[in-house]
C-alpha cells in the first residue's frame, strides 16, 4: 500500500512536469461535488488543452491507472473512502465558447451550462433556456442528456467532438449518437471534448423571461439552498419518482445529516456533515419500500463512484 502511494507520488511529479495544466494530489472530493460529500481522490489532473488531455490519458494507460472525467460533480455521490481512479477535470482548460452565426454555438466540455445559457441569452439564441439552474458542465450535460421543462440536450445538439485513446479526436453528428433518458451512450475511454448546438434566433428579453421563470419554479419546487446531486432516481415511465417517494411517506426521513427533502422527495440533501453511507442508506430504504409496497423498481439517476465503503 505504501509502495503504491510512493509510485503514485512519482507519477504525479512526472505528470506535473510533462503537462502544462495542473496536478492536484489528495484532492478533497467534498470540494468537487455539489453534494459536498466524498473522501480523497489521490490524483486530480486539470489538462490545459487537447494535447495535455491526450498526454494525461496516455500516461495513465501506460501506467495501468484507471481514470475518469469529472465535470462539476453535480450528478455524483462519491464514497467516503475516496476514489482510486485518476480524475481528469476539464474545467480549467476546456472553457471555450463561440457563436458562429446562423444560430450555431460551439462550447467546450468544461464550460458551465449556466455560462452557456447566459451567452445564448445575450446573443438572442433560444433553445437552451431549460438548462438554467442545472449546475453541470457541457460535458456532463451531454453525458447525462440533461433535461428539464420538457426539453433535453439531445434536442439542441447537432455534433459532438470526442477524444478516445488511442485513436485521437473525431466527431459525430447527433443522428449517430445514442441518447436516452438521462444518458448518452459512450464507448469505453470516450471523452467529450465539446459540442455544437443549433438554436433559434429570438428576442433576448423573451429568452431572459423564460430563464427567470424556470429559475423561479426551481426555487419553489427544489431544495436548492442545500447541497445535493439533484434528482436521485430516474422517473419510471409515466410516473414521477418524487411522487412515489412522497406516497411512501418518506419525505423528511433522515440518516444522520442526509435527509429526503421535505420540498421535493426525489432530492436527498446534505444538511451539514452527511456521509455517502448515510445517503446510500436512504437510497436503499426508498428502493426497498418502493419495490415492496408498490412493485416499482427505482433506478438511480445519480452515479455512485469511489472505493466501496467498508
Ligand atoms: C440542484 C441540482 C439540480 C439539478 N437539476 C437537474 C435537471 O433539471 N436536469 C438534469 O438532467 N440534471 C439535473 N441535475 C443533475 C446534474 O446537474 C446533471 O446531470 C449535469 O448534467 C451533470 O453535469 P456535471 O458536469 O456536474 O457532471 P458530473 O456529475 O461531474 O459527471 C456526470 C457523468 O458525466 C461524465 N462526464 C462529465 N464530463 C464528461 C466528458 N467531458 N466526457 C465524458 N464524460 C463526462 C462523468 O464521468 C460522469 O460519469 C441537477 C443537480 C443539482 C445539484
Amino acid at each position: 500500500m505504501k509502495d503504491k502511494g510512493k509510485d503514485l507520488e512519482k507519477f504525479a511529479r512526472k505528470m506535473s512536469k510533462e503537462i502544462s495544466g495542473r496536478v492536484e494530489e489528495r484532492a478533497l472530493m467534498k470540494r468537487y461535488t455539489s453534494f459536498r460529500i466524498g473522501g480523497i481522490c489521490e490524483l486530480m489532473v486539470f489538462p490545459k488543452n487537447r494535447e495535455d488531455l491526450a498526454l494525461v490519458v496516455e500516461m495513465c494507460e501506460n501506467q495501468g491507472l484507471a481514470w475518469k472525467i469529472l465535470g462539476r460533480g453535480s450528478n455524483l455521490l462519491v464514497s467516503d473512502q475516496g476514489v482510486d481512479e485518476v480524475l481528469i477535470n476539464l474545467q480549467e482548460g476546456f472553457k471555450g465558447v463561440e457563436s458562429g452565426g446562423k444560430g450555431l454555438v460551439k462550447a467546450e466540455a468544461g464550460v458551465r451550462l449556466a455560462h452557456l445559457v447566459k451567452l445564448c441569452q445575450d446573443e438572442g439564441l433560444s433553445g437552451l433556456e431549460f438548462c438554467a439552474g442545472i449546475p453541470g458542465t457541457v460535458g456532463g450535460g451531454l453525458k447525462m442528456n440533461a433535461g428539464a421543462e420538457g426539453s433535453e440536450i439531445k434536442k439542441v445538439v447537432t455534433r459532438v467532438e470526442f477524444h478516445r485513446y488511442p485513436e485521437g479526436v473525431y466527431s459525430r453528428r447527433q443522428k449517430e449518437l445514442r441518447f436516452e433518458y438521462r444518458s448518452l451512450e459512450l464507448r469505453e475511454r470516450e471523452i467529450i471534448l465539446g459540442a455544437e448546438f443549433e438554436l433559434r434566433e429570438s428576442d433576448p428579453r423573451e429568452i431572459r423571461a423564460r430563464i427567470l421563470e424556470y429559475l423561479r419554479s426551481r426555487r419553489q419546487t427544489q431544495p436548492i439552498q442545500w447541497p445535493s446531486a439533484g434528482s436521485v432516481f430516474k422517473n419510471p415511465p409515466g410516473k414521477y419518482a418524487g411522487k412515489i417517494i412522497e406516497e411512501l411517506g418518506l419525505k423528511g426521513h433522515r440518516s444522520g445529516d442526509a435527509q429526503i427533502s421535505e420540498l421535493h422527495a426525489n432530492f436527498i440533501i446534505n444538511r451539514g456533515r452527511a456521509k455517502a453511507t448515510q445517503v446510500l442508506e436512504l437510497i436503499e430504504l426508498i428502493r426497498e419500500k418502493a419495490l415492496r409496497e408498490k412493485g416499482i423498481r427505482l433506478e438511480t439517476e445519480i452515479e455512485v463512484i469511489g472505493r466501496e465503503n467498508g
